[in-house]
């Protein structure tokens, strides 16, 4: 029998059989067998040509057919069907034919059918990329979205606080005058602790202020003469009592580059400092230690800033420096400022990594790991570059007077620690 013959015999059981094991019910039954018709007429054409290109736009309309449903549930459906169409086939053949008109059919049909097999795998898994892509697509504009949203809730939050909150502040300051001069001498305690309250939501409220004005990169600098050791004398003179009431101690080494003039913006260096060494305070336990050195790089001066305290594991050393990175400890948030490991709202760090970015700086941390009872510490690193011109023009000339020499800066010590191996500046 020929080929050709044994094809035609075949056609009909073929058909019959598959459509019987692979569709159910009548209706998907009756289009399936449509689909079997038109691929055997084209695989026929395949056999006698010896060109596969006739089953292309067929297994192209095959790869592309997963509903919905089946893309978000992962089936590989059509693949699983042409898979089992050249196991039927063998099977049927073998029942039709006599065992060497089955033996040459086969021999023709089944490279054909596993050549249709991986065009099929190919066609489904791009419409499953495809698919995937698309919700990727759609999740990301939605996570933009989200954020844009808590940007913009931030903000206006932000700037709808501030008014009611300076009307509390004058009226309790006016307050305070009173009680001072009443008879009622509890009313004054009581009014302190309504102005501290009023501080710390101050502070809360100027933060959410300065995050957002990062966000939308809005935070302006005006950059001034800085010497780095003399931030660090403000800073040890504002926490001195914070320390000791910890009885922790707060050693400022001078090093190479701190004694140096670089244009900065000095309230805005010294509120980072204040975030970072204040954390080293919260998170180091009482009579801990806390240090703060550096030294001089080329371009660049670096400030470390490091601690006996608890530490900061891997996975929290990455999101530390995004807003609200410590969100979910809830357990942690508290309203003291320097208690030990006393949590507030999680915006010092974004906002002091904002700070040093826009100088043109960095800041990353180094830690062992979070262990309350071994103290591994945290070592946090600034990068500042040691801009020795204002950006504006027009201040160069005022500043002018103030500018040292690198080289004619006498430095007391220099430090001598190793330098750290992940140093972007090295
Ligand atoms: P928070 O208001 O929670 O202190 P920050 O942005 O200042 O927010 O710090 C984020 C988190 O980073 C803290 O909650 C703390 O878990 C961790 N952290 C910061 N500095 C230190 C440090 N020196 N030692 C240990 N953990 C720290």
């Amino acid at each position: 029998m020929t080929l050709q013959i044994s094809l035609q015999k075949l056609h009909d059981p073929w058909v019959e059989r598959i459509s019987r094991e692979l569709a159910s019910g009548e209706g998907v039954r009756a289009g399936f067998s449509e689909q079997l018709v038109r691929f055997y007429e084209l695989l026929e054409q395949t056999v006698m040509t010896g060109d596969t290109a006739w089953l292309d736009p067929i297994l192209y309309d095959w790869g592309r057919s997963p509903t919905e449903t089946n893309l978000e549930e992962g089936d590989y459906y059509v693949s699983f069907v042409v898979n089992r169409m050249i196991a039927l086939t063998i099977e049927t053949a073998r029942d039709t034919l006599n065992k060497k008109d089955a033996l040459e059919l086969l021999a023709a049909v089944i490279p054909i059918l596993t050549h249709s097999l991986s065009v099929v795998v190919r066609y489904e898994m791009e419409t499953r990329v495809a698919h995937i892509s698309n919700e990727l697509g759609k999740t990301q504009e939605k996570l933009q979205q989200l954020d844009r949203n808590k940007s913009n809730f931030i903000s206006v939050a932000a700037h709808e606080l501030k008014t009611p909150l300076t009307l509390i502040e004058g009226y309790t300051s006016m307050m305070v005058d009173v009680a001072q001069s009443s008879e009622e001498p509890q009313m004054a305690n009581y009014l302190n602790g309504v102005e501290t309250g009023i501080h710390r939501l101050r502070h809360i409220i100027d933060d959410m202020i300065d995050v957002s004005l990062i966000d939308n990169n809005l935070l302006t600098l005006n950059f001034q003469p800085v010497w780095v050791s003399h931030m660090f004398n403000l800073l040890f003179n504002e926490l001195k009592k914070t320390v000791d009431e910890r009885k922790q101690t707060l050693t400022i080494k001078s090093f190479e580059g701190s004694e140096i003039m670089i244009y900065a913006d000095s309230e805005r260096l010294y509120q980072a400092l204040h975030n970072v060494v204040s954390n080293a305070i919260k998170y180091t336990p009482d009579n801990g230690t806390i240090t703060i050195n550096g030294r001089l790089l080329p371009g660049f001066v670096e400030i470390i800033v490091a601690d006996t305290g608890i530490g900061i594991s891997p996975e929290h050393q990455a999101i530390i420096f995004e807003k609200f990175g410590q969100l979910g400890r809830t357990d942690l948030h508290s309203s003291g400022k320097t208690k030990f490991k006393g949590g507030g709202p999680g915006l010092g760090l974004p906002i002091t990594r904002g700070i040093i970015e826009a100088h043109g700086g960095t800041i990353w941390v180094e830690s062992e790991g979070h262990d309350e009872v071994k103290l591994n510490g945290s070592k946090f690193h600034i990068l500042l570059p040691t801009r020795t011109e204002p950006t504006d023009p027009s201040m160069t000339k005022f500043f002018g007077q103030f500018e040292v020499n690198k080289k004619d800066v006498e430095t007391e010590s220099s430090v001598k620690e190793t330098p750290p191996t992940n140093n972007p500046a090295a």
